[in-house]
């Protein structure tokens, strides 16, 4: 495997930076998570445009055109020789010194992994999965927008922890008012009567690419779409629940806090929102 790391490709055991990278020190960094199907890489723009937004909003230089680094990703996928793959594009702060100080790291460390993707089971899909609502509340979007996909994930392992402790598939977050906001790594929707809804970013929700896209295609389906606050109870009481991801797509959830969604099976809007995922995953992107 040959990673991505500073302008070279490396092979995997080579691939090191400094421990006085403030990715490593300080979780001063962002990146994405993309993936590639049958040659194209789903959505890159989007992903690309996200990266920039969140390095922007870090006071993180890239150093490098978006077009530069669309260039190096699609790079990192030949040189693997992948046509399918997980891709998650790394920049750090740089190295530093050990103090806090961002302004001490003048080049930022990129970082890029293209790997085959593990994929979720397909029963996970057939079946749905089960996920609980856990104490570790999301970090408020007035300390940390959750819009910042930075390199420091522990509130959300924290969660995660939980829903593992727990023997559960993911964590609904709730936000520090209990309204739900989002999972450890992915984003939440529930369907009732029809319409689909999903938390707004001020609830806690990462402006997730694939959020987006369901959006986009239950519009398209006609179906209504809100993004509004709501509680564990809606989802309790919901038609349908489902989760979105760059890693889980649209995945069916039959229960929640041990109470049974609708009947327990993955609802009809969902499997049809499932196809439409695929299809369109299947037919757009940027050419490898
Ligand atoms: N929320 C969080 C906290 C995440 O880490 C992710 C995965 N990147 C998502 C939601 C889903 O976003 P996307 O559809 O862009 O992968």
């Amino acid at each position: 495997m040959q990673i991505y790391l500073n302008g070279k490709f490396v092979p995997k055991e080579k691939a090191v930076i400094s421990v006085f990278d403030h990715g490593l020190l300080y979780g001063d960094g962002v990146f994405e998570g993309i993936r590639a199907y049958n040659g194209r890489v789903f959505k890159l723009e989007e992903h690309l445009d996200r990266l920039y937004r969140s390095a922007r909003a870090i006071v993180l230089d890239m150093k490098m055109s978006k077009n530069e680094l669309q260039e190096v990703v699609l790079q990192t996928l030949r040189v693997n020789n992948l046509k399918d793959a997980y891709i998650r594009l790394i920049v750090t702060r740089g190295e530093g010194d050990l103090g806090l100080d961002p302004l001490k790291c003048p080049k930022p460390s990129v970082i890029i992994i293209a790997d085959k993707i593990a994929l979720y089971p397909e029963t996970c899909y057939s079946k749905g999965l089960a996920i609980s609502t856990v104490c570790t509340r999301r970090n408020s979007p007035q300390a940390m927008s959750p819009n910042i996909k930075s390199l420091n994930y522990l509130n959300n392992i924290l969660a995660k922890i939980e829903a593992i402790q727990a023997k559960v598939s993911e964590a609904i977050m709730l936000n520090l008012e209990g309204y739900v906001a989002e999972c450890t790594g992915d984003n939440v929707f529930y369907i009732r009567d029809g319409g689909l809804v999903t938390p707004p970013h001020a609830a806690g929700a990462l402006d997730g690419i694939t959020r987006r896209c369901v959006i986009e295609m239950a519009k398209a389906q006609g179906r209504r779409v809100e993004e509004k606050l709501f509680t564990p109870f809606d989802l309790f009481t919901a038609d349908e629940v489902f989760l979105t991801g760059t890693a889980a797509e649209v995945v069916p959830v039959v229960c929640v806090d041990t109470r049974t969604i609708g009947d327990g099976r993955p609802g009809p809007i969902t499997k049809e929102l499932i196809q439409s995922f695929r299809d369109l995953t299947a037919r757009e992107g940027v050419l490898i």
